[in-house]
């Protein structure tokens, strides 16, 4: 009896199996024998959601294989393991886009979210795209916050957009802006992001209601990524709903690489290495003060340099 090699995506994992579908389509499951080490990455999980593999099967048993190989991955997102704070989390691998799912009400939009989301995308150029949820909600002090986000970001490459998945509403946008593409799905938990999903693609019928806390029952809610295709072309993967985003693994200058339109204008300041806060000569600064800049984000920026540092400190000094 032989060995059949063939290639695959992993869409979903669920701690040491891996559901990989072929390119026939067909669904198999996979386990990793060994240690995979990839590259410069550490990850509480070798193989995320999204890797391309090759996968060894019995030819005698067509619903059990081996991941004997993963393909270089193009791009990757990771999170702080909820878990154990000092390690990765792989999220998903090989995604040509972010769409980040918020809402300004129900539940309200937390200071400085989006900034700290895009740092995670960020780092390897991964263009992403801002959903406004739940827009029948909004007022005119919730569309006012609306202008001024979508002038912030929108101006610096991260588009936003106004949607409803209760009255469809910005439905079409979205299906214009996921078709032929990998695109990552994230949000805060509550923020409509199942409800989205199922509007947008009504067969997947994933769950929903995460913030019926009411009943005091566990509701089921996702909990690891998963790989779903489009009829109409492309594929989201769905994840698991962010509660909060910790960054264990940046270093401050890991916060100014990342921050995208003050990277760019940084180049002009006096010092190379420039954490645009109190420095002579520096740009950044400059570009704040005459607006070129938003305040807002600047002003995250700061916070999360200052959250990193000090959270840095303690680490290097908690044997001291
Ligand atoms: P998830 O945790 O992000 O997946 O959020 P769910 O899809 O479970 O939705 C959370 C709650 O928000 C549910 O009660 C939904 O009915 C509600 N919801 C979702 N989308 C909308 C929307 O566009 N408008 C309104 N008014 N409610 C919504
Ligand atoms: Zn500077």
């Amino acid at each position: 009896m032989g060995e059949i090699l063939k290639k695959g995506i992993v869409v979903r994992s669920t701690g040491s199996w891996y559901d990989v579908q072929l390119e026939d389509g067909a669904r198999v499951q996979a386990r990793i024998i060994g240690k995979f080490r990839l590259g410069d990455i550490k990850t509480t999980n070798p193989v995320g959601v999204g890797d391309r593999v090759l996968i060894a099967m019995e030819d005698n048993e067509d619903d059990k294989a081996l991941i004997k190989d993963i393909e270089p991955r193009e791009n990757y997102v990771v999170r702080q393991s909820p878990r154990k704070k000092h390690q990765l989390h792989l999220i998903a691998a090989n995604i040509d886009q972010a769409v980040l799912i918020v809402t300004i009400i129900e539940p309200s939009l937390k200071q400085g979210f989006i900034d700290r989301f895009l740092l995670t995308t960020e780092p390897h150029n991964i263009p992403a795209v801002i959903l406004f949820n739940k827009a029948d909600l909004y007022g005119e002090e919730e569309m006012a916050i609306f202008e001024y986000l979508s002038s912030i970001y929108g101006p610096i490459g991260y588009p936003c957009h106004l949607v409803s998945a209760t009255t469809g509403m910005g439905l079409d946008t979205c299906r214009d802006i996921l078709k032929d593409k990998t695109s990552l799905i994230s949000g805060q938990s509550g923020v409509g992001k199942s409800s989205l999903i199922n509007a947008i693609q009504p067969q997947l019928d994933l769950r929903t209601g995460g913030l019926s806390g009411s009943t005091g029952k566990g509701q089921h809610t996702t909990t690891f990524a998963e790989w779903f295709n489009l009829d109409f072309g492309g594929a989201i993967i769905d994840t698991p709903g962010i509660k909060t985003l910790s960054f264990n693994n940046l270093e401050p200058m890991d916060v100014t690489h990342n921050f995208r339109e003050l990277f760019e204008v940084s180049a002009h300041c006096k010092f190379a290495n420039c954490t645009h806060r109190n420095e002579p000569g520096c740009a950044v600064k400059e570009a704040v003060e005459n607006g070129e800049i938003s305040e807002l984000r600047y002003f995250n920026y700061i916070q999360i340099m200052e959250e990193i540092e000090e959270q840095n400190y303690w680490e290097r000094h908690k044997d001291m």
